[in-house]
């Protein structure tokens, strides 16, 4: 193929993701073939998601390429963790402007750290020249009928989010801006953390799940559409880490938190009832979660204010930059 890097280069390249690359016992036959071959367990779904990084677009020109290479797995795990599903194979297509074999070092570096981490095995992928994108697939693991989707939520249940909102978008604002980084912010935004406990450990008691990956406000209006039901939110509730209540003001804090994009946060809906029951299975997944809301009939996002006024997002969702 024309748009493959020449040759030699190519197979060093490959060559160097194989060596470093840790396979499951479930991996048949891994890199090196003309495909790579999976024991998908008897009885349980296969569950697949895929995404793209573009430089400039899905992260700054200056982001380290471990911080790339951990972003490109993050995402994708990111998926598998809003359907409720046990992350297991990935393959990677990268395209590079040229073979540079540092970079592919540095890139695996983050993400082999990942991979490692959530038991994920590398088995595949295509190496091509072109601008710098990353797109990775990843295949995880669900029980028939447990898979966490956007099409369940129930007028009444309540809408809670993990972690704290509007980290990563700061951090975006900060650089776009010139402005001073905060250091946890960014590493918000390089490194997010796919929430995969959790998203194991809702299956008995979420109706409907999705990852907050434009801006919570646009992607829980994907939740009201698939489920035919509206949502209000309380923005004053939107859970905040110290680091943005310290660097932005009231208004600007709240545009990132309703409508920043790449928090990677899980937003769920459960049964007002088992509220107690949230909370302790996300305590065992060790992962804080908050309620944010509640499922109204109707339909589409409302967000209102401590005293119930309607408040509206000078941002509803997260713009691509560059
Ligand atoms: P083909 O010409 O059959 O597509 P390639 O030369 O593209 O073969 O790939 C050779 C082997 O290396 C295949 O097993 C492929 O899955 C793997 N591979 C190529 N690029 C990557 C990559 N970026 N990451 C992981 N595996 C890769
Ligand atoms: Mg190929």
């Amino acid at each position: 193929m024309t748009d493959t890097l020449h040759g030699a280069a190519e197979f060093d390249l490959i060559a160097r993701i194989r060596a470093r690359v840790a396979n499951r016992d479930d991996v048949v036959l891994g890199i090196g073939d003309d495909a790579a071959l999976l024991q998908v367990p008897v009885g349980q779904h296969l569950v697949v998601a895929m995404d793209t990084l573009n430089a400039g677009v899905h992260f700054p020109e200056d982001t380290a390429p471990a911080d790339i290479g951990w972003k490109a797995l993050a995402v994708n795990l990111s998926d598998l963790a809003a359907m409720g599903a046990e992350p297991a194979w990935c393959t990677l297509s990268l395209s590079m402007p040229q073979s540079d074999a540092g970079w592919v070092d540095g890139f695996l570096d983050g993400f082999l750290e990942l991979a490692a981490q959530r038991r994920v095995s590398l088995v595949g992928g295509d190496t091509t020249r072109g601008p710098l994108s990353i797109s990775v697939t990843v295949h995880g693991l669900v029980a028939p009928g447990r898979a966490l989707r956007r099409d369940g939520a129930r007028v009444g249940d309540d809408v809670w989010v993990s972690g704290t909102l509007g980290d990563a978008g700061a951090a975006l604002q900060q650089w776009r801006d010139g402005a001073p980084r905060d250091a946890f912010l960014r590493q918000r935004l390089d490194r997010p953390t796919p929430r995969i406990a959790l998203g194991l450990a809702l299956a008995d008691v979420a109706n409907a799940c999705i990852d907050i990956s434009d801006g919570l406000l646009a992607d829980v209006a994907h939740v009201c559409r698939a489920s035919g039901v509206g949502v209000s939110l309380r923005v004053g509730d939107l859970p905040a880490s110290p680091a943005l209540r310290a660097t932005f003001d009231e208004d600007a804090r709240r545009a990132l938190q309703a409508g920043g994009g790449d928090d990677y946060e899980l937003c769920f809906t459960a049964p007002g009832e088992l509220r107690d029951e949230v909370q302790r299975l996300a305590a065992q997944a060790d992962t804080a979660v908050t309620r944010i809301g509640t499922v109204i009939e109707g339909q589409g996002v409302q967000a209102v204010d401590a005293d119930g006024a309607v408040w509206n997002a000078s941002r509803a969702g997260y713009e691509h930059f560059g």
